[in-house]
């Protein structure tokens, strides 16, 4: 029987249209067909195939507001938030590697030691073939495309899988991808729920890249290791936001109210736990309650935080919030729900016992608690399995680098948070449970490509490691090591290369 994805408004929590789910024959067919379309769209330069990115980008450009109404039907979101988070963060790693691919994926000379004379050696980039993209609801535009266009770049085909909470963006990418062009089979949508994606592994892609919770990372990694592809994880977060003494109080309080509450706390890189130094806490607490008090949640015009995408994390949010009170938190703003929208909470007196510390509460959830000094902060800002994004506020840089060089996270900010992974230029990915990997950047361009290392040689006579050994020639490569890495001086070394020359090239 045909399965159908609904496509729900998360607002109201009501069906508003379906799309058809993959079944086993179109995921098969589709692999068939990507694998196929690989011979082609490898062999393009990486020049030709950034023109098809430049007439992708072009489309976008042309169905912006429908591409921000579906965002919104999928999400409930703000339109500003899906223009920043989604449309523009896409937009500008596109134009990025637009303009900078040919440059990182071109041919590069290496430089070949003494001892292979005559040689000369360079690496060259290879996609690894095809790609299955498997991406998460929460910026389902952003997180679907930049993976997919990188992956495209390097030569590789593509197959991606939306989230089953976000099918109508998975339509839409589909449709646009289909309008810039791209030759048939090189990129392709299945739409469907975990089960799809399990199946998309079966079909032995030859790379996997997934961006979802810890959960489902380890399950995506276990599939693909019993055929040995490989996989880059981005998961889930649990960023500090550590605020020392001589941080802008003002400035720190409003970055911390965007980066808790942006998308209503439902970002991989929210701040999710936070350190005020204890000399500034009072301070910063009293100005944070009455900068919370301006945040607008739903509603017809415009508004800050949307709803929360589907009950199940209503009630987690609800059972960390319940749990750390019990536990001796204290609540400066109430848990309020009006459907499936919440307001603010703002918790003081947490410590790391309680799971709104520990684990990813992914809603607007603010938990506070001080430090004193830098070990401290550093101490608990590592103290957790996570390690994703970090934002540190201090107005002595210097200071503030070294707490960044020392904080367990593959991501950091001084005096601002979340943007950071929306610069093209830096690498972006998290280290320990936040994932394996980084894509965005140089980096994450390199990641979707195998360097291929290739040595010429230009000698027409014996090699001196060819058969066959003796006595003479083992005297001989002892000495070229013994002169190599030996502390002689640099012309009794230059001495020794010259007798060795002579010595080898008299081997007959
Ligand atoms: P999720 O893990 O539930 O789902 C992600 C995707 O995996 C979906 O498309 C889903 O259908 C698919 N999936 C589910 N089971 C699968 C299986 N067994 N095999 C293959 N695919 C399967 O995550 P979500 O709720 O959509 O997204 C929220 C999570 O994603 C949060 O933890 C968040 O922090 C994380 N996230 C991380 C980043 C990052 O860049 N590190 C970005 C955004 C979101």
């Amino acid at each position: 029987m045909e399965k159908k994805i609904p496509a729900v408004n998360p607002a109201t929590g009501e069906e508003t249209a379906h799309v058809k789910a993959a079944d086993d024959k179109q995921i098969k067919d589709a692999f068939k067909k990507s694998k196929k379309s690989l011979e082609n769209w490898k062999d393009l330069s990486v020049g030709q195939r950034c023109k098809y990115l430049k007439r992708f980008r072009e489309n976008v450009l042309e169905d912006l507001e429908d591409i921000v109404s579906t965002i919104k039907e999928d999400t409930g979101k703000s339109d500003i938030e899906i223009l920043m988070s989604d449309i523009l963060a896409t937009l500008e790693i596109t134009k990025y590697y637009e303009e900078n691919a040919p440059d990182i994926l071109k041919k590069e000379k290496r430089k070949t030691p003494f001892e292979f004379r005559k040689n000369y050696s360079y690496v060259e980039y290879e996609p690894y073939g095809t790609v299955s993209v498997i991406s998460p609801w929460n910026y389902p535009f952003q997180l679907s495309v930049v993976p997919a266009i990188t992956a495209l770049i390097g030569g590789n085909t593509v197959v991606l899988k939306p989230s089953e909470i976000t099918p109508l963006t998975g339509e839409k990418i589909k449709e646009l991808f289909e309008k810039s062009g791209f030759p048939e089979g090189v990129f392709q949508v299945l739409q469907g729920t975990g089960e799809v994606g399990e199946k998309m592994i079966e079909e032995k892609p030859d790379k996997v890249f997934f961006t979802g919770g810890v959960e489902t990372g380890k399950k995506v990694m276990e599939k693909a290791s019993k055929q040995l592809i490989p996989v880059e994880l981005e998961l889930g977060g649990n960023d500090p936001f550590i605020v020392f003494k001589d941080a802008d109080i003002d400035r720190a309080v409003k970055g911390l109210v965007y980066g808790a509450l942006a998308n209503s706390g439902q970002l991989c890189v929210s701040s999710e736990r936070v350190y005020v130094e204890r000399d500034v806490k009072k301070e910063f607490m009293e100005k944070l309650e009455k900068e919370l008090e301006k945040v607008r949640v739903g509603g017809n015009s415009t508004y800050e935080m949307g709803p929360i995408i589907r009950e199940k994390q209503i009630e987690k949010i609800k059972e960390h919030v319940e749990e750390a009170v019990l536990e001796g938190a204290e609540m400066l703003t109430d848990f309020e729900r009006n459907g499936n929208f919440l307001k603010p909470v703002l918790l003081d007196k947490v410590d790391h016992d309680m799971n709104v510390m520990r684990e990813e509460t992914f809603g607007p959830v603010i938990p506070v608690t001080s430090f004193k000094g830098i070990e401290e902060a550093v101490g608990l800002a590592n103290d957790t399995e996570y390690g994703l994004n970090a934002s540190v506020w201090s107005e002595d840089i210097e200071k503030a680098e070294k707490v960044a060089s020392k904080l367990e996270t593959g991501n950091c900010y001084i005096n601002d948070v979340v943007k950071n992974i929306g610069n093209p230029h830096l690498p972006f990915g998290g280290v320990k449970k936040s994932g394996i990997g980084r894509y965005h950047g140089p980096e994450g361009l390199k990641s979707f490509v195998q360097p291929k290392s290739v040595m010429v040689s230009g000698n027409t006579i014996d090699e001196i490691n060819w058969f066959p050994y003796d006595k003479k020639l083992c005297k001989s490569i002892a000495k070229l090591i013994k002169t190599k890495y030996g502390k002689k001086g640099f012309l009794k070394k230059i001495k020794n290369y010259f007798s060795l020359r002579k010595e080898m090239l008299g081997r007959d």
